[in-house]
């Protein structure tokens, strides 16, 4: 074991590295704990009821997806006669940007597009410019197979970063975990004609199921060392009602940090800004950073910043959430800038969501929305 990574039996658990490592946190931004957000963009973020600020929007463009991963969109579920939305119960661009800019009067920083695969949604660089004009920072999430065709278009509308999901290097495996006829080099060319295109850093996430593909674990870390991308391990978790998730097929963030670790020792580094989600972590070598995303058995909920609009337009204040607040009716009701802030302000103050914490205390059995449709 080399001499910089503690022996396994001596790694204090999990967060307790961080505590020992973190230096002061970053300033918190100003929160409004009054409910009501404010009339100018941006404004004092407002507060849920665990005094959570809203800070992240993550806007779904569409519940289709071109993979049937089987730990999110299932094929025995979402097959050939699936119903998905019709085109006009999706949000059109203009009213995705109102509830945007709705929501960065209640505090939003950062706008994440999503789906099922945003890159289907046609013409999507004419949201992006629109949503660009917000002071946001404006990221996206895509399984990578249409990114090379697409990344310098995106840029060019304004999108700031992009994060591929990747769960292996090995096609085979690979195949496997998307169910679909994808190949492993188009989505590397996605990443590297993203990163030419100027989206960078590059983050990849990689959901690690036991027995399935974490014996991709360190092929992937030692693909992406030293590259500039920062590659992240996510639990894989019971999102949804269809994935039949299992504990026994958890691969905990510390088992992953440990076989990274005995290799390529690591150290841990500072949360970029409260709320981030991935625990950071980096080579001591100077090779680059990796971070681990623990909803399962490190759950941040505490922390927890994000809101989430779906493709047709209903807001949702957990990942894990069976019910949310519908918007589109409001929108299509002629409803005003002044009535979309209340109704987001109303949302976000009443939330009092902390799923992922109360996962192991054996709370109700709920039908989970899918992941598939509010983008994760
Ligand atoms: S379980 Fe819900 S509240 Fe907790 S971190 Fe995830 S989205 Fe946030």
């Amino acid at each position: 074991m080399p001499a910089t990574t503690p022996p396994p039996d001596t790694l204090p658990p999990y967060g307790g590295l961080m505590a020992q490592t973190a230096v002061s946190p970053a300033p918190t931004s100003e929160k409004n704990a009054s409910g009501t957000c404010g009339s100018r963009n941006p404004s004092p973020a407002i507060i849920d009821t665990l005094a959570r600020p809203l800070h992240d929007l993550r806007i779904s463009v569409t519940d289709r997806c071109n993979f049937r991963c089987p730990y999110c969109m299932p094929k025995t579920v979402f097959g050939r006669d699936y119903p998905f939305l019709a085109r006009t119960e999706l949000l059109s661009f203009e009213e995705i940007e109102r509830v945007a800019s709705a929501a960065v009067a209640c505090g939003v920083r950062k706008l994440r597009i999503t789906g099922g695969e945003p890159l289907l949604r046609k013409h999507l660089p004419r949201l992006i410019e629109r949503l660009a004009r917000l002071p946001v920072e404006l990221t996206l999430t895509t399984n990578g197979v249409l990114l090379a065709r697409n990344a310098q278009d995106l840029r060019n509308a304004g999108l700031n970063r992009v994060t591929v999901s990747l769960d292996a290097l090995d096609d085979a495996i690979f195949r496997r975990m998307n169910d679909a006829d994808a190949r492993v080099t188009e989505v590397l060319a996605g990443i590297d004609a993203a990163a030419a295109a100027g989206l960078s850093p590059v983050k990849i996430n990689c959901v690690a199921q036991r027995g399935v593909n974490d014996g991709e674990i360190l092929p992937l870390a030692e693909h992406f060392r030293g590259t500039g991308h920062i590659l992240r391990f996510i639990e894989y978790m019971d999102v949804g009602s269809s994935n039949g998730w299992r504990m026994d097929e958890v691969v905990t963030a510390r088992d992953i940090l440990e076989r990274i670790g005995a290799r390529h020792p690591l150290e841990a580094i500072e949360a970029a800004y409260p709320g981030e989600v991935a625990e950071r972590w980096r080579y001591r070598d100077g090779s680059g950073e990796i971070g681990v995303i623990a909803s399962v058995t490190q759950a941040f909920c505490r922390d927890c910043t994000r809101l989430r609009l779906s493709t047709d337009g209903t807001l949702y204040t957990c990942l894990f959430s069976s019910h949310g607040k519908d918007i589109r009716g409001l929108l299509r009701g002629g409803a005003s800038d002044d009535e979309l802030r209340s109704a987001i302000g109303a949302q976000w103050s009443a939330r009092s969501d902390r799923y992922s914490e109360l996962r192991q205390s054996g709370q109700p059995v709920i039908r989970k929305i899918e992941m598939s449709y509010i983008g994760g």
